[in-house]
């Protein structure tokens, strides 16, 4: 049973070395009497909040540490292989916080879903009809206040969450400039997931001026999910009684001091909204987000992009990736043909 284990905590940005690939020694077979799920892991998901869990003390969220030299804890599409629930049966699909390993024993209340549109790609439960997608769909609608017409601005806009929050928002009648890192990630902004303009963050030299070219009237909705300069920027260009949606700072995150944010003061000039939210908080929403969204995806009117690597070898490069922005879209790691 191979697994990806992290070998010691860390500081400042992470390291593929700070994580080994082994052989693990669990029992593959449900103990006599238990309740418990042997799951085989098909695809895991990379995400940043993973970053929270490598460190020694308890993360912020106050929801404990990785174990060192154990397999990684993390979201993932597996198969039901042997099970100790009435609920689930031998060969069901299901999306479960698993752990990054070949075959995992987990409590079945760690299963979040038991799959059912098996005609859409099985890895669509970690990202579009997953957390990365409820995660747009909650922060959007429910935290966003959206309004027809509203300018809307949207950071790391070609990952898991922010092309969606794109997409969501254009299907709600809004204006959407998205920023990436890269010429790639703006073709595919502009040409495939529909935003009304892009661009590419690292090569303005003056993100003030930039934002104030793409809105000339100011942004009614931020989609926050890079934190530091950008934040920083878009704060002046908000519009009278704009909505800040603060779903995640990832330029903050290995960072031993983060970055100032000096112009906070633009909230009382424009009576902006700057409201935070976890993704725990709105899970209740799973049924009414995937009624929403699936039909979307069978006619086509919401896509979805992936960044697929194989083999749990290459997911340590994969989940570091995240914070050089080396993913194009959803990163997931296919561990189906271990
Ligand atoms: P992504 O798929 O967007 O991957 C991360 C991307 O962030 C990279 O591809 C990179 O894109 C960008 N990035 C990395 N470092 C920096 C940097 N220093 N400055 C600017 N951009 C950077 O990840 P997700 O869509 O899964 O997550 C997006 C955000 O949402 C994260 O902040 C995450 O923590 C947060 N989140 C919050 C949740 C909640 O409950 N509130 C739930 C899930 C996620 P680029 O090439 O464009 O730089």
């Amino acid at each position: 049973n191979k697994q990806v284990i992290l070998n010691n905590y860390v500081v400042g940005f992470p390291k593929e070395s700070d994580m080994s690939i082994v052989e693990g020694t669990i029992t593959l077979k449900v103990p006599e009497g238990s309740s418990d799920l042997l799951l085989k892991n098909l695809y895991l998901s990379c995400d940043p909040y993973m970053r929270f869990f490598m460190t020694k003390e308890d993360n912020p969220l106050g929801i404990g540490t990785y174990k060192l030299h154990s397999a990684l804890r993390g979201d993932g599409v597996s198969q039901v292989v042997e099970s100790g629930h009435p609920d689930y049966k031998k060969g069901d699909l299901v999306y479960a916080r698993t752990r990054w390993e070949e075959y995992s024993l987990i409590p079945s209340s760690e299963i979040c879903l038991k799959i059912e549109h098996t005609d859409l790609p099985l890895s669509y439960y970690i990202g579009v009809l997953g957390v990365s997608g409820l995660t747009a769909y909650a922060g959007f609608f429910e935290v966003g206040s959206p309004q027809k017409g509203d300018n809307v601005f949207v950071s790391a806009a070609s990952g898991a969450i922010g092309q969606l929050v794109g997409q969501f928002a254009k299907l709600n009648g809004c204006y959407v400039v998205g920023s990436a890192g890269s010429k790639d990630k703006v073709d595919l902004l502009k040409n495939k997931l529909g935003f009304d303009e892009a661009f590419n963050y690292k090569e303005e030299p003056d993100l003030n001026a930039a934002l104030k070219r793409y809105f000339p009237e100011g942004i009614d909705i931020y989609f926050e999910n890079v934190g530091g300069k950008t934040l920083d920027a878009v704060l002046p260009n908000m519009r009278l009684h704009g909505r800040i949606v603060v779903c995640g700072m990832i330029s903050q995150y290995n960072l031993t001091q983060p970055e100032g944010v000096t112009n906070l003061a633009h909230l009382i000039f424009k009576r902006v909204k700057m409201e935070g939210f976890l993704i725990i908080d709105f899970f209740h929403l799973f049924p009414k987000f995937l009624e929403f969204v699936v039909p979307l995806i069978r006619e086509g009117k919401v896509v979805y992009v992936e960044d697929i690597v194989e083999g749990l070898e290459n997911g340590p490069a994969a989940l570091v990736g995240l914070f050089s922005g080396r993913n194009v879209g959803k990163q997931v790691v296919d561990v189906s043909r271990e």
